[in-house]
């Protein structure tokens, strides 16, 4: 790599000097502050960092930390990798990220969805990935079609290969002004924010819904995918408008249940040890990035059946006998996931805030269909367990409404339980209870 100049390497000394006493003071990882006294003694650093480095920049409402770790690992097998492990999402954290691994010849950013075309402009990343939009804080709901305007408008006409899920449709449109995109189909179990083309605002069709095949009258079935039939199941995924032009591209990497197909046809079992069908969707999406560096699956897979827990998603807390495994989810969608990763033989814990990072308007939990938790043990906690308790009632869904997450972990019975958290309530869980075991 060619040397940064001057100013900029102070910027970025004095950037890890700063990010090494906020540790040092308990302060946080210091990711945040680090690059903000770099970014304020030199404006131009994140461009600085970031050249002559191959980026991918990561970005979604949902599994971004999570997919940013799977592709940093993958990419480990190529060489030393620069990345925001923390989630530290906005051009501050990429700064301290890139100056605390200066000579890394890769660099795999997670992005927050609003930053994305500005840290696409600034850092002119090679790769971008793109993997779901949908309703997230609240007081913010309304504005993912205007991100994806955002998204579409930052990546016109611009030398970049764009990973994509074709499933999603909102995330399909604001891909589509690239010409270079590696189409996933990684799935998109939530869809109430996708009903409308964001195209013309005509009604989506669905397969096994209303869906009327292009140019075919009436509604039948979807035709087989390629790749010789054995990706059918990925087919349940299609999706058309109704009234324009808009509709899935093909894609040519498929999750399919437990397996990645790739765009030779060729089938591989994912294994990965994070669970459930979100992360092996993250999983996919990775294995596409990998090979956009020209990784290959062989050589990429293996390093993600490394990764066993993200930034405390999915360790477990102890106490007393009692086991937590705590699961992360900040939004409607993330709660369907964190559903399929529950077990059900066990007792779960909810806790729910309202604090900045969460958003303060909880509304969102009428949204979220938690009549999947009937029939197991329920406890409810968090500064919004009000909220949460009315919902579950009106859902007829049995609880039981405990003043703090640990008075609801003393009344399990030893052994393991499972805490679906959302951010804030998560990290107090995290941050009292020890980060792992
Ligand atoms: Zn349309």
């Amino acid at each position: 790599m060619t040397q940064l100049p001057l100013r900029a390497q102070l910027a970025s000394a004095l950037g890890r000097t700063a990010a090494t006493l906020s540790r040092a003071t308990g302060r946080g990882d210091g990711s945040v502050i680090g690059g903000r006294i770099g970014l304020a003694l030199e404006p131009d650093l994140l461009r600085k960092l970031a050249q002559d480095r191959k980026l991918a920049l990561v970005s979604a409402t949902n599994g971004k930390t999570t997919t940013t770790r799977l592709i940093t690992s993958a990419l480990q097998e190529l060489g030393e990798v620069a990345t925001n492990a923390f989630g530290a999402n906005m051009p501050a954290g990429h700064v301290s990220a890139l100056s605390s691994a200066k000579h890394a010849p890769y660099g795999v950013l997670e992005v927050d969805e609003k930053y994305l075309p500005e840290v696409i402009d600034t850092t002119g990343a090679g790769v971008v990935v793109l993997m779901n939009l949908s309703r997230d804080q609240m007081d913010r709901a309304g504005e993912i079609w205007l991100l994806a305007q955002k998204w579409r408008r930052a990546l016109a006409n611009r030398p970049v290969h764009v990973i994509a899920n074709a499933d999603d449709p909102l995330v399909t449109w604001g891909a589509s002004t690239v010409p270079g995109v590696t189409w996933v189909s990684a799935g998109q179990p939530w869809k109430e924010d996708s009903w409308c083309c964001p195209e013309c605002g005509g009604p989506l069709d669905r397969k096994g819904m209303d869906y009327v095949p292009p140019g075919s009258a009436a509604p039948g079935p979807v035709p087989a995918a390629a790749h010789g039939g054995i990706v059918s199941r990925a087919a349940e995924n299609d999706w058309a408008c109704r009234e324009c032009a808009f509709r899935r591209p093909q894609p040519s990497w498929f999750l399919d249940d437990d397996a990645v197909i790739d765009p030779r046809g060729q089938r591989w079992v994912l294994d990965i040890q994070l669970p459930g069908r979100a992360n092996r969707a993250n999983a996919v999406i990775a294995l596409a990035t990998a090979e956009a560096f020209g990784l290959p699956i062989q050589r990429a897979l293996p390093r993600l059946r490394e990764v066993t827990s993200v930034a405390g998603r999915y360790t477990v807390v102890q106490r007393d006998g009692r086991h937590a495994r705590l699961l992360l989810a900040k939004n409607p969608a993330g709660w369907l996931e964190a559903f399929d990763v529950l077990d059900r033989s066990l007792p779960v814990i909810l806790s729910v805030n309202a604090q900045g990072p969460d958003g303060r308007d909880t509304s969102w939990l009428w949204d979220v269909d938690y009549r999947v938790l009937r029939g197991g043990p329920v406890y409810v906690t968090g500064e919004r367990r009000l909220d949460l308790a009315l919902r579950l009632d009106i859902a007829g869904v049995p609880f039981q409404l405990t003043n703090s997450f640990e008075e609801a972990l003393a009344l399990q019975p030893p052994g393991k339980v499972d805490v679906i958290a959302n951010y804030t309530a998560f990290q107090q869980i995290r941050s009292e209870f020890g980060r792992a075991v």
